[in-house]
C-alpha cells in the first residue's frame, strides 16, 4: 500500500478506498491495469461499460445521484460533448485541482510505451493540456455513438467551476484581485483553445480588465465566431 503524495489537496471520503500508485497518487476507477501496474493514460473500455450501465462514477466508481458532473475543457464547453463518462461533483473537483494533466498548463500526455491496442477515446480528444478545465454539473447528459465509439452529451448545466493551473478561478492567491486573475487566464486558455494564439497584447487587455467585463467577455468567447467579437460586441 502506498502513501499518498505530499501536497496534493485532500481526498473526498468517497476517493479514500482507491489504491494509489508508486508516485502517490490515488488511481481513478476507470483506469486500466497493465501487468498489475496502472496506466493513468488509458480508460479501461469495461469500467465505460459498469458506469453507463451501473450509473457509476467514473472516477471512484461508487454510485451516482441525479447530478453528474464532467471535468471538461474549453473545447468541451463549446462542443457540449465529451468522451467521458460523469463522476460525483467531488470527484471531478478532486480531478480538476489534483490531476497532473489537468493542473499542469501545456503538459502533454506521455506516449513512450503506450501498448499497441489502445485505441484513443472517441471524437477528437486532445493531448495537450487545455489549461483550464471546467467541473460541468448537469441533471440531463446523454451517451451517444459515434463512428469510433461513444460520446456524451453533457446537458445543459446546473452549475459549472472553472479552475486554471488546478486553481479554482477567483480561489487564486487568496485576494481580491484572485478572482479576475483566474477568470483572465481561463479566458485566455478559453480564447487560445478556439482561435489558437492570443497576441500579446490582447493577454495584455485581458490581465488589465477588471472582473465585469472578464465575465461579459467569458460569455461572448463561448459563442464568438473570431476573436476580434469578443472584444466588441456586435450591434
Ligand atoms: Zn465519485
Amino acid at each position: 500500500m502506498n502513501a499518498l503524495r505530499e501536497g496534493l489537496p485532500p481526498l473526498p471520503p468517497k476517493m479514500r478506498d482507491l489504491p494509489v500508485d508508486e508516485r502517490g497518487f490515488p488511481v481513478p476507477f476507470f483506469v486500466a491495469w497493465i501487468d498489475g501496474k496502472p496506466d493513468h493514460r488509458i480508460a479501461d473500455p469495461d469500467k465505460m461499460a459498469v458506469c453507463i450501465e451501473q450509473n457509476k462514477c467514473w472516477i471512484c466508481g461508487r454510485h451516482l445521484s441525479a447530478f453528474k458532473a464532467f471535468c471538461i475543457g474549453p473545447m468541451c464547453a463549446i462542443t457540449g460533448t465529451i468522451s467521458e463518462p460523469p463522476s460525483h461533483t467531488e470527484c471531478a473537483t478532486y480531478a480538476a485541482t489534483a490531476c497532473p494533466f489537468l493542473t499542469r498548463p501545456h503538459a502533454k500526455r506521455r506516449e513512450a510505451g503506450m501498448p499497441d491496442n489502445v485505441r484513443d477515446a472517441a471524437g477528437n480528444p486532445i493531448k495537450r493540456n487545455p489549461g483550464a478545465v471546467c467541473v460541468w454539473v448537469t441533471k440531463r447528459h446523454r451517451p451517444f455513438r459515434v463512428g469510433n465509439g461513444l460520446l456524451f452529451d453533457i446537458g445543459p448545466p446546473e452549475s459549472t467551476q472553472w479552475f486554471a493551473e488546478g486553481k479554482a478561478e477567483g480561489e487564486a492567491k487568496g485576494k481580491a484581485a484572485g478572482k479576475a486573475e483566474g477568470k483572465a487566464e481561463a479566458l485566455i486558455s478559453l480564447l487560445s483553445g478556439r482561435f489558437g494564439a492570443v497576441e500579446p497584447s490582447w493577454q495584455e487587455q485581458i490581465r488589465e480588465a477588471d472582473l465585469v467585463t472578464l465575465e461579459r467577455w467569458f460569455e461572448r468567447a463561448i459563442v464568438a465566431p473570431d476573436l476580434p467579437s469578443v472584444f466588441n460586441a456586435p450591434r
